[in-house]
């Protein structure tokens, strides 16, 4: 007999009968692959078409890493995930939370990069939705054709800056896929409730332009009226087709990131992960650093290698944070100050983009990332450059010498454009640097102390934003919520991390400390009255419900 309709939690389809035989193998769904019971084989014409042996969930993991550990390559190990992807996505989220640590860097950076620009050539499957610049005035009709009809997280690109990568136009697709991969995996957002999109507008990529077989345009970015137009046109429809639904701005570049968020950022409920994301894990790395060095964060000087999204986005967030320690505005920004490629942002420089002059203070221009640091003598050095290997020994070394544990954070990924290894950091500054990362880095032993690299990576914070914008129906993100989710996942660092010197929680925890920074978020959500739901007693226990847990549905009674 069959169990009370899995169909319409699974397919978001309420009522859709339960596909029997091969496709019901072929939806990934609900494939449950050599784990569907003899009684579910027998009920749902599956017989034949497995080998008879039922496999455990556990064995199938265990096949699973098998099978990606049998790749050499990182690239060969995502297509093997992705594979698992498209046809049982239970078994890939069981995997992936199972082993997170192992698979983040396969499923995202810096794999992902590698997997984008590869992108045209290894395409399989669609994986998402394609808006182009050819779809205008049909982007709803578009967003109706997806699979599902519940949909609560778009990641939105239009792949022009992709990671560290640049433009790679319609092969930025990866991104968003695997972006709503971690949402799921990380704060259990349930998979059919997660849309990817690209809106391709073309590229400016020569090399992808003569390829004969890029997917995407061929033509040259459309700029202007006509863009803006399309992004407005996309805004609306998914209010309008999925009104429920959380929008996520993901590598746009810095011309349009900035613009975009300003305008929807207080129309929408949207957010922009680059910008505000990076900005609270940056912050809650602080938070929790200065445990260490014991002073206040208002006693701090930042100083940022990189005046991009991440940078002044970040600078922006400790803006908010310093006022509500008291400072005015004014005393605020000067505690931030950001290097970019032609030396220190001051006042005097012409031409500033308009996101970096907030940050333009009265100063004698520096040329240079260390003349800046015996300058402004920071207690904190920043690193989102996308430069690797930017912070020199002796800039290191003038960070431990002008303080007693200098905070030293490389968040540049993937890892060959880290400003700085782990390694290098610890040993020009006697081990005294309170050290994090945007990619991993293995664990350094210095004197028979061993000190665990912290991995600073928005990966903390845009899963839980998105579970909290969700369970409470939050009209907005607001900035706020960014500085609260830092103070959430910072007040998760326990003492045991900051004595092996890490900053960060161990990403093995993440999803409980998702839940807990949504909690958190969603506290704030409920006082700030931006929800559309009643906040319920149990606020952390209302989150844990909301997430999906990679376990199989019973189709039929009977085990075997
Ligand atoms: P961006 O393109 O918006 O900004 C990059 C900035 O670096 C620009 O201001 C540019 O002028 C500056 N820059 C370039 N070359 C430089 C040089 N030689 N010296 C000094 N500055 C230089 O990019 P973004 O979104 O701000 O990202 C920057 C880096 O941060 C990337 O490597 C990205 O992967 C990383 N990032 C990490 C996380 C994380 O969670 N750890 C999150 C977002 C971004």
């Amino acid at each position: 007999m069959l169990l009370s309709d899995p169909t319409s939690s699974y397919l978001g389809l309420p009522g859709a009968p339960l596909p029997t035989g091969n496709d019901l193998l072929q939806n990934p769904m609900l494939n449950k692959g050599t784990a569907f019971s003899v009684a579910e084989r027998e009920a749902l014409g599956l017989l034949g078409l497995l080998p008879a042996h039922v496999s455990t969930m556990a064995d199938q993991v265990e096949r699973v890493m098998e099978g990606v550990r049998r790749n050499s390559t990182g690239l060969g190990k995502y297509i093997a995930m992705m594979a698992l992807f498209d046809r049982n996505r239970a078994l890939f989220y069981r995997v992936l939370t199972d082993h997170l640590q192992e698979l983040m860097p396969v499923i995202y950076t810096p794999t992902v990069g590698q997997a984008c620009k590869q992108f045209s050539h290894i395409y399989r499957k669609g994986r998402g939705l394609y808006l182009s610049a050819g779809s205008k005035g049909r982007i709803a009709e578009l967003l109706r054709n997806w699979s599902y009809e519940d949909v609560r997280m778009v990641v939105v690109t239009d792949g022009e800056r992709i990671l560290g990568l640049g433009d790679l136009g319609v092969d930025g697709m990866g991104i968003p896929v695997g972006k709503l991969s971690l949402y799921t995996a990380c704060s259990g957002i349930h998979p059919t409730y997660c849309l990817p999109v690209t809106i391709d507008v073309g590229t400016n990529n020569d090399e992808l332009l003569q390829d004969p077989l890029y997917l995407g345009l061929r033509q040259p970015r459309i700029r202007g009226a006509e863009y803006d137009a399309l992004i407005e046109e996309f805004v609306l429809a998914v209010q309008q087709v999925f009104p429920q639904a959380v929008i996520q701005f993901e590598d746009f570049a810095n011309r349009n990131a900035f613009r975009l968020l300003q305008t929807y950022q207080h129309r929408v409920c949207c957010f922009n992960d680059d910008i505000q994301g990076t900005a609270s894990v940056a912050l809650a790395g602080i938070y929790a650093a200065l445990r260490l060095t014991g002073g206040s964060l208002a006693e701090q000087t930042f100083l940022f290698l990189g005046a991009g999204e991440a940078g002044t986005g970040t600078g922006s967030l400790l803006v908010a944070a310093l006022m509500a320690e008291g400072l005015s505005e004014e005393q605020a920004r000067r505690r931030c100050w950001f290097v970019d490629s032609k030396g220190l942002v001051v006042r005097s420089r012409r031409e500033l983009a308009a996101h970096k002059r907030p940050f333009a203070h009265e100063h004698p221009h520096q040329t240079d990332l260390h003349s800046a640091v015996r300058s402004l003598k920071p207690t904190a050095l920043i690193g989102v450059s996308g430069q690797g290997q930017a912070f020199s020994e002796a800039v290191m070394a003038e960070m431990a010498a002008l303080n007693e544990r200098p905070i030293i954070f490389a968040l540049s990924n993937p890892t060959s454009n880290s400003e700085c290894t782990a390694e290098q950091a610890y040993a020009a500054t006697a081990g005294r640097a309170i050290f994090a990362s945007g990619s991993p880095f293995a664990p350094v032993v210095l004197s028979e102390r061993t000190l665990v690299p912290g991995q600073g990576n928005n990966v903390y914070i845009f899963p839980a934003i998105g579970l909290a914008a969700m369970a409470t129906g939050a009209e907005r993100i607001t900035d706020e919520m960014f500085l609260v989710a830092a103070r959430a996942l910072a007040a998760q660092v326990t003492e045991a991390d900051l004595d092996q010197a890490s900053v960060y929680p161990p990403l093995a925890k993440i999803r409980e400390v998702s839940a807990r920074i949504a909690a958190a978020v969603a506290e704030l959500v409920y006082e700030r009255g931006l929800a559309r739901t009643k906040r319920p007693a149990d606020l952390l226990n209302y989150i844990h419900s909301w997430m999906y847990q990679p376990v199989y549905a019973d189709y039929v009674e009977g085990k075997s």
